[in-house]
């Protein structure tokens, strides 16, 4: 009790200005509990409350900084008791800040300290903890017998958020999304008890887990299966200026590609995608990038019924590419320099304390081949007003659906992510060098979506969670994220978290 009250006096002189409102139960609590955490007003406590988007900005009323599984539950334990509303932070990469709350005042559960990946070499199982970053388990998994997974591309990205949402990458059109790799996991729940989730144990967790894990507990290891690196790796680039006519052109040639209409269509082997950017004098710079694994035969071969009509369009400004072992695909360079598309400083190696970030605001969506109409809709929008935008953006179209893609081969209800049946997954994201940002770019983005939704006979698409949109209500995000899954996930929130402790503005249950 004395030292409880020594607690309360120093936090009160050192903490006093500034601090977050009503914080000392929480903080009391967490020292009782002896979780080491970040104090208000410390730089730790600014660098951990910041998410990766810089556009928005909370202030959490306290952040847990655990190191052990009792920790975790401890911290769940002391914010149930008080009535605050919990965020696991893995990688701080949420475009909408939700794993510091999306809103001021919870209690943020940093899980930086997680980050071993182990593999078994009997099973070849690994066992990952949810604060590793996507390049160190990448460099991690190779080095323990050239293993490897599918994910995303950035190397700073937790696997924690990603891989609970979906996690999607070059690889994804050959062998799935990271949450395909996922066989167990360890969660502390709303009660502070900890549970394994798995097909064989507590399936229904584990299914909502694998799409919607954010709403459900704190996880805190998880067991993926691996496949043996892919040996050879081709990475291609083929830039093209288009405009309007062109674009639209050539947007025809994409989705009788990768939709499965020209022949031979897109093979398993082939992950591509479009980054599109603005160029000059009202033309926009369309980049055809990805990954093949495979030979360099193959590839010529495979892509060649894409290209071919790609060429007849016209505006090509020269292609770039390379065959490169696995490690040097996942950097998307090669010791020769081949280019990086984000950042040719980029290592797969990220630092503990990491601090990127940017200044954005992001919309999804998930498709299938578009309509004519649809098609006419998108590309007019792009041209009407992409040139004189009020912020800087790119917009990232992927290929990771389809007829041959590996995702589809997973059946659709098997887990709660809900896009398998969607070919692409687009990316429109406005931004500034550094905030402010200003606002003029979501009113800018957000007919991107109204104009292809009202093309396609007012078709409302699905939305991908890792590239959260906070401006949506939270019942547009539930029908957006989850769809036809939405229900189910409610009703598995009522059952293992019925007060809401594990909440953000668009969480399940919310
Ligand atoms: C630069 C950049 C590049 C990206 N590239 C890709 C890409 O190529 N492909 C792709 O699919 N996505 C990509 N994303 C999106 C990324 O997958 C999501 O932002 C993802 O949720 C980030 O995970 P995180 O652990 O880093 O983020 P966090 O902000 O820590 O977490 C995101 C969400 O997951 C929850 N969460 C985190 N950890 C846990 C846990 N242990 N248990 C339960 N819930 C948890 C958080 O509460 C939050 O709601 C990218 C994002 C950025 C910023």
């Amino acid at each position: 009790m004395f030292k409880l009250h020594l607690v309360h006096f120093l936090l009160c002189i050192h903490f006093a200005n500034g601090a977050p409102e009503g914080y000392l139960p929480i903080i009391s609590c967490l020292e009782e509990s002896n979780i080491p955490q970040d104090y208000p007003n410390t730089s730790n406590f600014s660098q951990d409350s910041l998410d990766y988007n810089l556009r928005l900005n909370f202030t959490p009323i306290a952040i847990a900084v655990p190191s052990t599984v009792p920790q975790v539950q401890a911290a769940v334990n002391c914010a149930a008791k008080l009535g605050i509303k919990v965020n696991p932070k893995s990688g701080g990469h949420s475009y909408a800040g939700h794993s510091v709350g999306g809103e001021d005042g919870h209690l943020v559960v940093d899980l930086k300290y997680f980050r071993e990946t182990k593999v078994d070499s009997a099973t070849n199982v690994a066992t990952i903890g949810p604060g590793a970053r996507l390049g160190n388990i990448a460099l991690d998994l190779y080095a323990q017998g050239e293993r490897a997974m599918a994910h995303g591309i950035c190397p700073g990205v937790g696997i924690g958020g990603h891989v609970l949402h979906g996690g999607q990458g070059y690889s994804s059109h050959t062998y799935g999304l990271l949450l395909d790799f996922l066989v167990s996991a360890e969660v502390v729940l709303a009660n502070g008890s900890v549970a394994t989730a798995s097909n064989t144990s507590n399936p229904d967790l584990f299914w909502a887990l694998r799409g919607a894990g954010m709403s459900f507990g704190i996880v805190t290891s998880m067991e993926f299966r691996t496949i043996p690196a892919p040996p050879e790796n081709i990475l291609f680039y083929y830039p093209y200026l288009w405009n309007q006519t062109q674009a639209h052109a050539g947007w025809d040639a994409w989705q009788a590609y990768c939709g499965g209409e020209t022949t031979p269509i897109i093979p398993p082997a082939m992950n591509v995608r479009w980054v599109i950017v603005d160029g000059d004098d009202g033309l926009l710079l369309f980049l055809l990038e990805g990954a093949f694994h495979g030979s360099i035969e193959d590839f010529d071969l495979s892509i060649a019924p894409l290209i071919d009509v790609l060429d007849e369009i016209g505006g090509f400004q020269g292609n770039v590419t390379g065959v490169v072992g696995w490690l040097d695909a996942l950097l998307y360079a090669n010791s020769n320099g081949l280019y990086s598309n984000w950042d040719n400083n980029q290592t797969l190696e990220t630092p503990l304390n990491y601090t990127a970030h940017a200044t954005f605001f992001a919309k999804s969506l998930m498709t299938r081949n578009l309509s004519p109409a649809g098609v006419d809709a998108w590309i007019n929008r792009l041209y009407a007003t992409g040139p004189t935008s009020p912020t800087g953006w790119y917009f990232i179209v992927a290929a990771q659906g389809g007829p041959t893609s590996y995702v589809p081969t997973v059946p659709a209800d098997s887990t709660s992510y809900a896009h398998r049946h969607s070919i692409y997954e687009w990316q429109l994201v406005a931004q500034t060098n550094s905030p402010p940002f200003n606002d003029a770019g979501i009113t800018w983005l957000n007919p991107f979506v109204s104009d292809i939704e009202a093309a396609e006979s007012n078709l409302t698409l699905g939305m991908y969670y890792n590239y959260a949109d906070p401006t949506l209500s939270k019942e547009e995000a539930h029908e957006r994220y989850w769809l036809q899954h939405y229900g189910r996930l409610a009703e598995i929130k009522k059952s293992v978290d019925p007060d809401l402790v594990f909440l953000n503005p668009q969480t399940v249950g919310n």
